[in-house]
């Protein structure tokens, strides 16, 4: 009999501990979590935070108590990712300073410094300076494309000037070839490539010439030399009629850090010229660089496309330069092009391209006359930093030694 009495005081002692327990543990769920310890929102490791992602908003994590939450990942995760991104960036390059550019790249003009330079002075130095003398001297000149006026004005300046001087050594003689030289490239000209930012947006280049001429390269080395000059650019793929010519420009672009705004193949160059000041007008850059096509078809076609990309442009401010492109070993057609894109827009400076090839350097003197516009910048080479500012003085140098 008392073992069942005190089985029965066990079986109720243990029903009512069970029944408290659950109770308990019911009562425990439905606590709000404040009671309970600090809850910590958890960072989601499984989808590890990355780089300039923004965090979630803590709200939307579900709240769990301090057992529950793995240890904090997201300072590691960072870490890791940062050196990823590094890698993956690509690198930008830092372009050469353009000051001395010229002077670097004089052995690149040596065919013209043997047929021109060194041929009048070795002409010069002659004991009689005779009229076939002289009118070798002419047709030296002729050959390397000087044009004929201003060799007639070079032969008469010369003339005059070495009677007045009678004996003449040949330091005397390279001094006064060096002036009457330096005179006719015209050493007054602005060659500054307008490119700074006005209070309401960054000046527009256009660049324009026929394809093939090196139009886009010159571009792309032209980015190069505004951002080793300091300047921030946005390029506009206008050439939609090339069709590598978009992507070229691009990889120039990318090299320097530049974005480049292009549309699709065959898209409408004045559309891709707006975006892209508009782009530049948003990243607040210095200058934007405008590639166009030139397809010299007809000359009214081409008045219609330039005409239309300039019109546009002009949307959002005046265009600060219009520079023309052309190729140093086309002499005569080179200058027949520079007519014809003079009667479409207004040019405001001339790039010769490919001066490294020829020995007609005073192409430089008969397209400024042609178009009464200076060579602003020469292109000497094939390397990314083979385009020069073009200074008289240096160029001279080059020709003729020093
Ligand atoms: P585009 O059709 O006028 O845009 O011509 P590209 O820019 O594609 O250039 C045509 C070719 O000329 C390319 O092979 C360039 O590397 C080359 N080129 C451009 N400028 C120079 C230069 O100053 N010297 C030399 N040697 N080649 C150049």
């Amino acid at each position: 009999m008392e073992y069942v009495i005190l089985a029965v005081v066990i079986a109720v002692v243990a029903i009512g501990a069970i029944a408290g327990l659950v109770v308990s543990g019911r009562r425990r769920q439905q606590l709000p979590p404040k009671s309970q310890a600090p809850v910590i929102t958890a960072p989601k490791t499984p989808q590890e935070p990355q780089v300039g992602e923004e965090a979630a908003p803590p709200t939307e994590e579900p709240r769990r108590t301090v057992e529950e939450v793995p240890l904090p990942e997201a300072p590691e995760a960072v870490e890791v990712e940062a050196p990823a991104e590094a890698e993956v960036a690509p690198a930008i390059e830092v372009p050469e300073p353009t000051a001395g550019r010229l002077v670097r790249l004089r052995s690149r003009l040596s065919r013209s410094q043997n047929s021109l330079g060194k041929g009048l002075l070795s002409l010069l130095s002659r004991e009689h300076l005779d009229e076939d003398t002289w009118e070798e001297i002419e047709e030296t000149l002729l050959t390397a494309d000087v044009g004929v006026a201003p060799t007639q004005e070079l032969v008469e300046r010369l003339r005059t000037r070495v009677k007045v001087l009678g004996t003449r050594t040949p330091d005397e003689l390279r001094g006064l070839l060096r002036e009457e030289l330096v005179e006719l490239v015209g050493k007054d000209a602005d060659r500054t490539v307008r490119s700074t930012k006005h209070e309401e947006g960054p000046a527009v280049v256009l660049v324009v010439g026929v394809n093939g001429v090196g139009k886009t390269t010159t571009t792309g080395k032209l980015a190069r030399v505004l951002v080793a000059d300091g300047r921030k650019v946005v390029l506009g793929a206008a050439d939609t009629f090339r069709a590598a010519a978009a992507d070229q420009l691009q990889t120039w672009g990318e090299r320097v850090g530049a974005r480049t705004v292009r549309g699709p193949e065959g898209g409408d160059p004045a559309s891709i010229a707006f975006d892209a000041v508009k782009e530049g007008i948003a990243e607040g850059v210095d200058t934007v660089l405008i590639d166009t096509a030139g397809r010299l078809h007809t000359k009214t076609g081409l008045m219609d496309e330039l005409g239309k990309v300039k019109r546009v442009v002009e949307k959002h401010g005046p265009v600060d330069e219009v520079l023309l492109v052309l190729d140093a070993t086309t002499g005569q057609n080179g200058l027949i092009q520079a007519r014809v894109f003079a009667e479409v827009v207004d040019i405001t400076g001339i790039v010769l391209t490919k001066l490294d090839g020829t020995a007609k350097g005073g192409i430089v003197v008969a397209v400024q006359r042609e178009l009464g516009v200076p060579v602003k910048l020469i292109g000497l080479g094939e390397g990314a930093d083979d385009l020069a500012p073009f200074e008289p003085g240096a160029f001279v140098d080059a020709l003729i030694g020093d």
